[in-house]
């Protein structure tokens, strides 16, 4: 049995009395003040003893994965920020340059304020729901997660720009917008990290969806880090016991309770502690499916994914995602090109067991919907990207392929061209995605 890990929070503030700052030059600790103060910072215990390889520093891939190093700003931001760190961070002047930093580094992606539903006539912050299925709810007590991700498309949740905060207390709320869509099956709980909350609290919004009058939400979905961040939450926390009864009171209820756990590299899942949790979590009845972003300087190669999924599948989980990094943050640090992206998943796919092969991507979560390149290939002296909606705001339009001019240095879904001379593509025409979208500024497609 595992033994008891009490967290212990590193952050901007007090992470000089880390055990392993001897293994930080001074060029390492000078990036943790500057970007820090720009993007968000917190490490814990758990990852710094057995996670990260202090040997290492900076290029271990766990480290660069909570983090700040110095490219993760542009020069010119970055001195900017040097300038003034012996300011009061209270000084007006100070906090506009972060601000502004903050601004330019596209700390909304994706227009996900359009995913917000509403209910007669208010809009709930706290939600979204762009695909017909699947409602997303972010707790606003789970606005948090156990350590940072230095590439985390969220961060402004976390960086007190508290007008984009999405936060809604009240369960009652998303009960009652279940209870007026029918067509929802499932409802995904995310953050931030919804097990950073309670249990209790987490039972305030679950329990009431396992009752006759919410038969039509078959799963009950969480999106989480800890299994890689603190898999004690489920195995000594104080807390672990409950969270395990109610996954299992999920299960009795005839409901499936799909865990949608982010792993970013093999690393993540070579501790005794984080198996421990995968076997208690799967002895409930939870099925574990894994997400991650591709992710230079931490997980680009296919040897590395190949031995992510292999290692998951080993542990009794289902690979599930491959995403595209978000175009926000330190994108341009963690940026991979969509061929090579391609590439990579191609021959990772390629090299693994069919049993492997439930994984699909690799895909960027774009306005329009989740949109996998499924190939490169020249079609009458054109070369092209083949790409397909894994996901679409419209529901129909998933599945069929479309095509893009190739261009061997797009990172995005907006800096593609239609192939074959079009002027849109076919999701842009028709109003295919119905009332507004038309418009090209909406999407960020003009
Ligand atoms: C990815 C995503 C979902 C879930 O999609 P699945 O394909 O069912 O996993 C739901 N809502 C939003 C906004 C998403 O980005
Ligand atoms: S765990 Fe998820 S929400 Fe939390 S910092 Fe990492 S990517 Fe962001």
């Amino acid at each position: 049995m595992t033994k008891e890990m009490k967290y212990r929070a590193y952050t901007l503030h007090n992470y000089k009395e880390l055990p392993q700052i001897k293994y930080l030059s001074p060029q390492d600790i000078e990036a943790i003040e500057v970007v820090g103060r720009v993007l968000p910072f917190k490490a814990n215990n758990y990852v710094v003893e057995q996670l990260i390889d202090w040997n290492n520093i900076p290029n271990d891939p766990i480290f660069t994965l909570t983090f700040p190093r110095k490219e993760m700003l542009s020069e010119e931001h970055y001195n900017q920020v040097l300038n003034m760190l012996d300011s009061d961070p209270n000084d007006p002047a100070y906090k506009e340059t972060i601000d502004t930093i903050r601004r330019t580094l596209n700390p909304n992606p994706a227009g996900q304020e359009h995913n917000i539903p509403t209910l007669e006539g208010e809009s709930l912050d706290g939600m979204q729901h762009k695909y017909r299925e699947t409602v997303l709810f972010f707790p606003s007590q789970g606005q948090t997660c156990h350590a940072y991700c230095t590439f985390c498309f969220r961060w402004p949740q976390f960086s007190g720009m508290s007008d984009l905060k999405f936060a809604m207390k009240e369960a009652d709320l998303l009960h009652e917008y279940l209870r007026q869509h029918k067509e929802v099956t499932d409802v995904l709980f995310t953050g931030g990290d919804p097990l950073t909350t309670t249990s209790r609290i987490l039972s305030t919004y679950i329990e009431p969806l396992l009752t006759k009058e919410f038969d039509h939400i078959r799963n009950i979905r969480i999106g989480s880090k800890a299994l890689s961040y603190w898999p004690y939450r489920f195995l000594t926390d104080n807390d672990a016991d409950n969270l395990i009864e109610l996954f299992t009171k999920v299960r009795q209820a005839g409901k499936n309770l799909a865990f949608q756990a982010h792993f970013n590299h093999p690393t993540e899942l070579s501790t005794d502690v984080v198996k421990e949790a995968i076997e208690r979590i799967k002895s409930t009845g939870a099925q574990i499916r894994t997400q991650s972003p591709l992710l230079d300087k931490i997980n680009n190669s296919p040897e590395i994914w190949a031995e992510m999924w292999q290692k998951q599948v080993d542990l009794g989980c289902i690979p599930y995602y491959m995403f595209i990094a978000r175009d926000t943050g330190s994108k341009a640090f963690f940026e991979v090109p969509l061929v090579d992206a391609w590439k990579l998943f191609s021959k990772a796919y390629s090299s693994v067991s069919g049993i492997c092969r439930t994984v699909r991507g690799p895909s960027m979560s774009a306005y329009p919907g989740k949109v996998a390149v499924r190939g490169v290939r020249e079609i009458k002296g054109e070369k092209m990207f083949i790409l397909n909606f894994l996901q679409c705001r419209n529901p129909d339009l998933v599945g069929i392929p479309f095509f893009a001019k190739f261009d061997a240095e797009a990172t995005w879904l907006d800096q593609l061209k239609p192939a074959f001379g079009e002027e849109k593509f076919f999701y842009e025409k028709d109003n295919l995605l119905g009332e507004g979208t038309d418009n090209k500024e909406i999407w960020g497609l003009a």
